[in-house]
């Protein structure tokens, strides 16, 4: 069955309606309008969905609020083996024993790292900046960081850095980066 509309100005005009863009549109409608179909198959009309959700910290919650509304750096230390955690962890995977809360001081060791020059958009403005792991002083795991320097050259495993807290804090990981301090 030929269509008798404009197809062009179909895909157009509902591209602005919902806010899609019109090759998205015809990609989808070619067959209704260019194909063919015939007049009595179900007709699909295109619309958006916006999802707005929450998705949950659990038990590492502490952990971005102490970040958040005091600046502080948490760990979590197994009531057994005292293994310290950071990032946190609610129970020792090696005796299974639940963790009690640990104030940290902040600093600690770049242990391993590499140079990011190519990001997505969150970073994009950063780079080059040092991304790696690092031994916090007072724990016995290593936490995935950024590690903000001016000379990125200059890192190196050993370094010693300290924690940072962001101006404005969202309860992200994003929230705390490292850089380096002079011993
Ligand atoms: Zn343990």
């Amino acid at each position: 069955m030929p269509t008798k509309i404009d197809a062009q100005k179909w895909y157009e005009r509902n591209s602005k309606r919902i806010g899609v863009p019109v090759d998205l549109i015809r990609q989808n409608y070619r067959e209704e309008f260019e194909g063919e179909k015939d007049i009595g198959e179900p007709l699909e009309i295109p619309d958006k969905m916006e999802v707005f959700y929450k998705y949950t910290y659990g038990q590492q919650s502490r952990f971005f609020r102490e970040i958040r509304e005091n600046q502080k750096l948490y760990g979590a230390r197994c009531k057994k083996c005292g293994k310290v955690f950071c990032p946190p962890r609610a129970g020792c995977p090696h005796c299974f024993e639940d963790t009690e809360w640990l104030p940290l001081e902040g600093t600690g060791t770049l242990v391993t790292y590499t140079i990011v020059y190519f990001s997505n958009s969150v970073f994009a403005r950063k780079v080059p900046f040092v991304c790696g792991y690092v031994k916090l002083d007072g724990t016995d795991f290593l936490i995935l960081q950024s590690i903000y320097m001016d000379d990125v050259e200059k890192a190196r495993p050993g370094m010693r850095v300290k924690v940072c807290y962001q101006e404005e804090r969202d309860g992200r990981i994003t929230d705390i980066y490292f850089t380096p301090v002079d011993e």
